[in-house]
């Protein structure tokens, strides 16, 4: 079964694979992310606490984020297979996800990481602009839409996260250092970890990692 869980640095391009690899395989994509913007968006008490935070840089608090992706993952359409894109990000969110996971018969069966450059995770967080309403993720050089403005995928207008600015972005990349890469050995240890090389082109890498699932699936 396909539970995955998606990691790498901020502008490493997570929400562009996690989009081709749910197509690809029919799984839900389940993106931190994405659920607290909605939240915000609609002003719910996850997204009243998140507001600042994210907005900052910081993580939110493991709480608050653990009791969303437990909801989230006991639903019907995670039965058969999942794509977890940005959790866990911190040890405590791993450990809680490995307690949970027997526990309704979703256990992390792969993790795929993908490894960018820092000076190359600037130029990409600098441009880019996403879909507040599929998530999905262009750039203003390297990765436009076919019509300037507008989502390929579902045509809602494309913006501009609040975080992706240079002050937030540091602070998410320092919080990427200190918090979510101690999951790498976490994961090593646990035979589960695969590594992507995020440089080689969106379409090589894609194929990469669709190698790696259909012998997984
Ligand atoms: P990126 O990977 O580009 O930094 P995401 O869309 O995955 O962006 O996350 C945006 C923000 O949402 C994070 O910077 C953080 O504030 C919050 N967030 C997302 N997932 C988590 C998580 N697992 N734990 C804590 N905070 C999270
Ligand atoms: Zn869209």
């Amino acid at each position: 079964m396909l539970n995955i869980i998606l990691m790498g640095p901020p502008g490493a391009g997570k929400g562009t694979q996690a989009t081709s690899i749910v197509d690809s395989f029919h799984l839900p994509h389940i993106s931190t992310g994405d659920m607290f913007r909605e939240a915000i968006a609609q002003g719910t008490p996850v997204g009243l606490k998140a507001k600042e935070i994210i907005a900052r840089g910081d993580l939110v608090p493991d709480e608050v984020t653990c009791a969303l992706v437990k909801e989230r993952l006991a639903k019907e359409d995670c039965a058969n297979g999942y794509l977890l894109d940005g959790f866990p990000r911190t040890i405590p969110q791993a450990e809680a996800l490995d307690k949970l996971g027997p526990e309704i018969g979703r256990e992390v069966s792969l993790v795929i990481d993908l490894s960018v450059p820092e000076e190359e995770l600037v130029a990409r967080i600098s441009g880019r602009r996403v879909c507040p309403k599929c998530g999905a993720s262009y750039h203003i050089k390297n990765m436009k839409p076919q019509v300037e403005g507008i989502c390929d995928r579902c045509g809602a207008e494309l913006i501009q996260r609040k975080d992706d600015n240079a002050e937030s972005f540091q602070v998410r990349l320092q919080n990427y250092y200190s918090s979510t890469q101690p999951l790498v050995d976490y994961y090593k240890k646990q035979g589960k970890y695969h590594c992507f090389d995020g440089m080689v082109g969106r379409a090589n890498l894609e194929k990469q990692i669709n190698a790696l699932l259909e012998e997984n699936k």
